[in-house]
Formats: C-alpha cells, sequence, structure tokens
C-alpha cells in the first residue's frame, strides 16, 4: 500500500514553476484532493485547463506507464466518453520527475482535464443516469478486453482478490460491526476466481470519480486510473455497485438498474452474475476495513471514520434484506432466473385464466416475488415497505415459522381423527389466551370458515336463525356469510339484505350521528333495537356478529362501553354474540391480545384466521363449553384440512413468535407513536380529516372540506398509488373508500412509522 505519509507535499507555487519548466506551462494552480499523490488543477492563459499529477514516492514508474498507456488506449477507441489525454513534457517524456525541497525524486505527469460534475455530487440520482453509468462501464470493458500491460499484473490491496489482505483488519472494528462484516468476507472467500473472465480493470467507479453531465443524467468520464489491475472484470462492475447503493433509500434497485445496463452492454456470464453482490458488498467490507487501518495510524483523526457513515449505513440495510435476495434480482434482470415472465405476460395470461371477480391493487399491478419481514420485493428488485399485510403478522417469511411446517410437512401431515401431540398442545395455548369462558376451539382453514361454523353452533345453540350485524361489515365469502355482510349484499352485485339479516349503525363517531361521551352507549341502542326485531321474527335471534374494530367499515375503533352493552342487550333477547376478531387478533391491539379485550367485554364465541397462520391457511373458533355442547347433536363436524399437524406446528410457530419477540408490546408502542404522527400530519394536512387506532390497526381519513366532511375518494386512491412509486403500501376502505388502513405485519418498527410518516408528508404536500 503507498504509504500516506510518503506523499509528495509541493506547494502550489512550486507546482506553478514545474509545470512551466516541464512543459513550457504559463498557468496558475490549485490544489485537488489526493489521498496517496499530489494533484494540481492547472489553468493556461489561453484558458486550457490540466492535472499535473505528482506520484507518491513508492509508485512504480512501470504503473504510471500502464495508466498512460490505458487512457492513450482509451482515447482511440470509440467507448462515448472523454477520457484524460496524456500531455508529454517538452523533452517528449510522458513520465517526468522533479526533486522536492525533501531531496525526494518525484515522477510527474500532465494529463488534460475533463469538465463534468462529479456523481457523488448529482444526486439524487436518476434512474436514467444509473443505466447509463452500466452502460459507459460496459463499453469502457469492452474496449479494455483487447489492452494488456504487464504492470497490470501486480499485488494490488484494492484487487478484490487481494480482499483477505483488508480482511486482516477486521478486529479494528467495533465487535458489534464486525459481525455485519464477516459475513461478507465468508462469502468472498467461496468465490471460485477461475470461473470468471479476467482482463486490464479500471478498478475504482467510485462515485467520485465518475463524471455526469450537467443535467445529471449521463455519466461522460471516468477519472483516476491509479487503481488499475489484472483482476476479474465483473469487478469494475461490482465497485460501481457498492458506490451506487451508497445513500440510496433502496439500493438493491438501484444496483439493478446498473447490472441490467452493464449486462445489455457486456453480458455478464452466469458465474460472473453469482459473484457480483458478493464482490460489490466485498468492496464495502475492504473500504470500512482500510478506513479503520488509517484511523489506527492516525489517532484521533475522526474524519477518517465518519466518511465511512455511508457505507456503515449501506451494509447495515444490506444485512437486513432477505437472505440472498441481491443474487436473485441481478440472476433476474440478467436473465439467468427461471420462471422470469414478466408483469406483463403474467397480467395477460391472468385475464384469461383466473376467474375475473377480482381486480389486482394499483393502476401499474405489482409483481412481487419476495416477502421478509416488514417488506415485500418486485420482480425488479424494487423493495416496499408493508403497510397493509396483517396476514404476515410476525413477519414475511418468518425463518422460525417457515422452518416449524417443513419440519412437521416432513414426517406427518394427516386428519385431526389422530391423536396429535401439536393438536392438543396447540388448542392449549390458544384458549389460554382468551378469558374464561371461552376454553372450547374448532380448527378450521380460513376466517371464512370460522363465521360460517360460528354461524351454525350460534343456531344450533339458541334454535334461532336471525342475525344482528354492524353496516359496512364483511364476515367472509361463503352463501351464509355473504347474506350477513351488508358490505357485499348492499355492495356491487349484491342482492340487498336478506329478511333474516338486522343491521345496526355503524358505530363511527367522526361520520355517525352519535360522537362524543356516550356516544358508545347510542350505538350499542341501534344493536339493541335490531335485536329485539329480529327476536320478534318467527325464528328468533341467533347472533349479533361483530368485529372487535371495523375493518370494511373503514378502521373504524369501537367507542368506549360499546361492545359491553351491545352484548348485554343481545344476550336479553337470548342471542349469541360473535367477535370477528379475523383481522384485529393475535395482538394487533398493542394492549391487549385481542381487540374486544379492549372493551371490557366478553363475546361467547371468538372467530380467528389471518394472522393465525401468518400466510399459512388458517382459522380458528373458540366458545363455550356449553355452545359447542349445543352443537354436538351427533352430526359430526369434520373438516379435512382444520387442525391439520402441520398448520398447528405452524400455529404454535406464531404464537412463540409473538411472545418472544414482544410483538404486542411492539404494536403498542410503535402504535402510538404511529397515531401520534398522524395527528401531527392531520394538524398540517386538512385534507386528512380523522385520524383513529388502537396498536397497529389505524386509519385516516380523507376529506375535501374539513367541515362537510365530504369523502375524499378519488385523492385516497390517488394517495395509495402515489406512496406505492414511494416504495409504501397502503390501501383505501370504508365505505366511501376515502380512509387509508395501516395494519402491517408486526415487526413494523418506530423507524418504519417515521419512513411512513415522512413519505405520507411528501406525498401530501
Ligand atoms: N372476517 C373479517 C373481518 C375479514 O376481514 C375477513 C377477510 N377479509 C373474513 C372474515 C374472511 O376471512 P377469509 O378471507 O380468510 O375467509
Amino acid at each position: 500500500m503507498a504509504r500516506v505519509d510518503k506523499a509528495p507535499r509541493f506547494s502550489a507555487e512550486e507546482a506553478v514553476r514545474r509545470a512551466s519548466e516541464l512543459y513550457g506551462l504559463d498557468a496558475v494552480a490549485s490544489p485537488l484532493p489526493s489521498e496517496r499523490d499530489q494533484n494540481f488543477h492547472l489553468r493556461d492563459a489561453a484558458g486550457a485547463r490540466f492535472v499535473l499529477k505528482i506520484a507518491n514516492q513508492e509508485e512504480s514508474p512501470a504503473v504510471l506507464d500502464l495508466q498512460n498507456s490505458l487512457l492513450n488506449f482509451l482515447g482511440a477507441h470509440p467507448t462515448g466518453l472523454e477520457f484524460p489525454r496524456v500531455v508529454p513534457a517538452s523533452g517528449g517524456s510522458t513520465i517526468a520527475s522533479v526533486t522536492g525541497s525533501d531531496g525526494v525524486k518525484y515522477f510527474v505527469r500532465l494529463l488534460t482535464w475533463v469538465d463534468g460534475i462529479c456523481m457523488a455530487q448529482a444526486a439524487p440520482h436518476s434512474v436514467q443516469l444509473l443505466r447509463s453509468l452500466g452502460a459507459a462501464l460496459a463499453r469502457m470493458d469492452r474496449a479494455l478486453e483487447s489492452f494488456s500491460h504487464p504492470a497490470a499484473h501486480r499485488a494490488f490491496h484494492w484487487d478484490l482478490r487481494q480482499a483477505g489482505l483488508a480482511r486482516a483488519h477486521l478486529d479494528l472494528l467495533p465487535e458489534e460491526r464486525r459481525g455485519l462484516i464477516e459475513p461478507i468476507f465468508d462469502a468472498w472467500a467461496t468465490i471460485d476466481w477461475s470461473a470468471l473472465r479476467a482482463g486490464v480493470i479500471y478498478n475504482d467507479a467510485n462515485d467520485y470519480n465518475i463524471l455526469v453531465d450537467a443535467s445529471g443524467s449521463r455519466v461522460v468520464s471516468l477519472v483516476d486510473f491509479g487503481d488499475v489491475v489484472h483482476s476479474a472484470t465483473v469487478c469494475d462492475l461490482a465497485i460501481a455497485l457498492a458506490y451506487a447503493m451508497l445513500d440510496k433509500p433502496d439500493p438493491i434497485a438501484a444496483a439493478a438498474e446498473v447490472g441490467a445496463a452493464y449486462h445489455h452492454g457486456r453480458p455478464l456470464t452466469a458465474p460472473e452474475v453469482e459473484a457480483l453482490y458478493t464482490l460489490a458488498a466485498t468492496r464495502l467490507a475492504s473500504s470500512v476495513c482500510y478506513a479503520a487501518w488509517q484511523a489506527a495510524q492516525a489517532p484521533g483523526n475522526d474524519y477518517l471514520n465518519i466518511s465511512n457513515q455511508p457505507a456503515w449505513t449501506l451494509i447495515e440495510r444490506l444485512a437486513a434484506l432477505p437472505p440472498d435476495w441481491p443474487n436473485e434480482v441481478f440472476r433476474r434482470v440478467c436473465g439467468f432466473s427461471r420462471g422470469g415472465r414478466t408483469a406483463a405476460s403474467l397480467g395477460a395470461a391472468r385475464r384469461h385464466t383466473l376467474g375475473p371477480s377480482l381486480s389486482l391493487s394499483y393502476r401499474h399491478p405489482l409483481h412481487i416475488i419476495r416477502g421478509w419481514k416488514q417488506h415485500l420485493y418486485d420482480a425488479t428488485g424494487r423493495v416496499y415497505l408493508d403497510c397493509v399485510n396483517n396476514v404476515a403478522h410476525v413477519g414475511h417469511s418468518h425463518p422460525r415459522v417457515v422452518e416449524a411446517a417443513a419440519r412437521q410437512m416432513a414426517l406427518l401431515n394427516t386428519n385431526t381423527r389422530y391423536l396429535h401431540e401439536h393438536l392438543t398442545g396447540y388448542i392449549e395455548r390458544l384458549t389460554a389466551t382468551l378469558p374464561e369462558p371461552l376454553r372450547v376451539a374448532f380448527l378450521v382453514t380460513s376466517g371464512s370458515e370460522a363465521n360460517e361454523l360460528a354461524l351454525r353452533l350460534a343456531r344450533a345453540h339458541t334454535g334461532g336463525n336471525q342475525v344482528v350485524v354492524v353496516d359496512a361489515a364483511y364476515h367472509g365469502n361463503t352463501n351464509a356469510l355473504v347474506e350477513i355482510s351488508p358490505y357485499k349484499f348492499n355492495g356491487p352485485g349484491g342482492r340487498g339484505k336478506p329478511a333474516h339479516v338486522h343491521v345496526a349503525q355503524m358505530p363511527d363517531v367522526y361520520r355517525g350521528p352519535h360522537r362524543g361521551p356516550g356516544a358508545g352507549a347510542r350505538y350499542a341502542e341501534s344493536v339493541a333495537d335490531a335485536a329485539g326485531h329480529a327476536a320478534d321474527q318467527a325464528t328468533g335471534l341467533a347472533a349479533f356478529f361483530c368485529e372487535s374494530a371495523l375493518g370494511c367499515g373503514g378502521q373504524i375503533i369501537l367507542p368506549p362501553g360499546y361492545l359491553k352493552k351491545a352484548f348485554a342487550a343481545v344476550r336479553a333477547t337470548g342471542g349469541v354474540t360473535i367477535a370477528d376478531e379475523v383481522q384485529t387478533g393475535f395482538g394487533r391491539a398493542g394492549s391487549h391480545f385481542w381487540m374486544f379485550e379492549t372493551q371490557d367485554a366478553v363475546p361467547d364465541i371468538v372467530t380467528m384466521g389471518k394472522p393465525i397462520g401468518n400466510g399459512h391457511p388458517m382459522g380458528a373458533v373458540v366458545t363455550t363449553a356449553e355452545i359447542a355442547a349445543s352443537f354436538s347433536n351427533g352430526m359430526e363436524y369434520f373438516n379435512t384440512f382444520g387442525g391439520n399437524p402441520v398448520s398447528c406446528a405452524v400455529g404454535l410457530a406464531v404464537l412463540d413468535v409473538i411472545r418472544d419477540e414482544a410483538l404486542r408490546e411492539n404494536a403498542l408502542s410503535t402504535g402510538e407513536f404511529l397515531l401520534a404522527g398522524l395527528r401531527a400530519l392531520a394538524a398540517r394536512h386538512p385534507i386528512i380529516g380523522d385520524v383513529r387506532g388502537l396498536g397497529l390497526f389505524l386509519g385516516f381519513e380523507l376529506v375535501r372540506d374539513p367541515a362537510t366532511r365530504e369523502p375524499a375518494a378519488a385523492e385516497a386512491s390517488a394517495l395509495v398509488d402515489r406512496m406505492k412509486d414511494l416504495g409504501v403500501l397502503l390501501s383505501t376502505d370504508g365505505p366511501f373508500h376515502n380512509v387509508i388502513k395501516i395494519k402491517p405485519p408486526m415487526v413494523f418498527s418506530r423507524a418504519d412509522a417515521g419512513m411512513l410518516l415522512d413519505r405520507l408528508d411528501a406525498a401530501l404536500s
């Protein structure tokens, strides 16, 4: 490593004098930044500009000749880039020498100046610029395929093949950071270098060496050829990727743009694609290791560590990605992935082959191929913060859930007519989360099946047939449930309210008739009225179905006192109370494991779905021993898949993760933070008419006018689309489609909430 303390130390006046003596230039000089060498910007009387390069005293003339030859070579090839030209000294030599006041001899070169803005200062980088970078590097690397020079075959610490030299400084890093870097070097150690094409490479496409045009959309030049070496050619691209990812909110998407453009101009081989990400990460790892080493040489020079902050931030961001995800993205964008149908062709095929009664989300539908924790990843490599997926409760693809399913799948999967530890164990764990007397469970495979069964239980227990539901509710997709779901029977294609169904008012304290204290009791009167009316019918009241917070109704939090009073009224008329916790259960409320508990009320039946299996199709009904006994009339309830050992293993893993990762507690603290942030946003953006939420079940309502509360549906859907473009997934709900719902995986962090709020602020502004 050329030592920094062997760098030349000429003054600007000396530089001017040498330029005159050696090159006959009458110029003014100003110093340029350089670590190992010394560079001066020169401008002569005619305005011509140059760089005077005085090399480190340890630099060999052969390497300087390598650099000159390479510049001459590239200058003579049609790369579409402008490279500095080598200007010979008056005597004709392209490498001159000077003796400094320290008595040491230094080599000197003069290069022409190339105009441009360095890429580091052209941020934010457009997709166009990233593609231009990939294309420019590909053109240069293609040209370099026919270049050779003996001095390029050198042992050089910035050659990624030599990253072991950087790794040797690992113990200079603080221990908590070592854990981030070690896996990178471990992956590097597995690279089969013989499988990678080799040649002379530029080896330093960092964002300070890349020059872009004034519009910031095109790469015009690459400068500083001091790191040129004979190595694996894919390292040129890998190094560019390392820097292109810096300071990017979505680094892999940025790298994918550069990589795809490079591959288009100079196709990569399969082994190169496999090595690409590891090499890019190795460059970052080497940088932080060398910086730590330099800092150790110059204690007190905090700059050396501070300047590495963007690299550390990126390394942390990359460490949070799903395993192997960057490689999968590079495989895809370079055409090495199986099943790589485009979004457009999938969309077209879907239109002909999937029942058309289901719309896709977003104007430009997403093609999601990976989920990890609270993020979803699309086929182009973009990451999205998932703020609506309450099914992936403990996080997308949680390893403990995946492992539990895979392990049990390999052992046994059968039905519940056999004894099984998982079945009994799971029911014990599940019912233990509920208050007495909810102690008897039925295991099913969806929220709809759970509600369907709950309805049968209620009818069996009461002998009644009538049902009371809350307006705008959705309880499932079966015949019987569509009939008790106003969201469906009053919606497009619906057949209207059946005679056996009685609809109570939505307890909406923002839009409904009752607001303020006492509203809960007033809305409960609507349930009492409906129940009374139902009880008067020939067949009597079977059940009152109520979500413990209203989802399709528009993320409505039940007002205090509502359920307790409503349940009492229903029981007084002989009905059974059913809490639909399909959306709201398993700790989402934050303060309690079940949302109904926030109402200080206990239902007769609880139905569960969505989060119960973290995406594995599961549902459950838990009720009292009495109701279960009423249902046991000789007709067996058999469910082929419900309660199978795999599902129970999954259900147990979900309960374990909720407990071990304190996800209910997280829902409470993150939810409160988010609620406060949304309220602060509402204070600044009058289009937000109302903000509400409990734990990580939140919503805000958009209105055209705060006074009239006219729903702003088109604005809500535009906001959702805009947020998708900003990398955040949300969706709308509510009878007027103007409520933005937020119900993310429960691993949603305070940082995620901060990002959501920032981007909402930007989108609303
Ligand atoms: N109840 C509620 C409150 C729901 O939100 C849903 C699904 N959106 C269901 C029941 C039906 O669940 P599934 O789609 O699993 O059948």
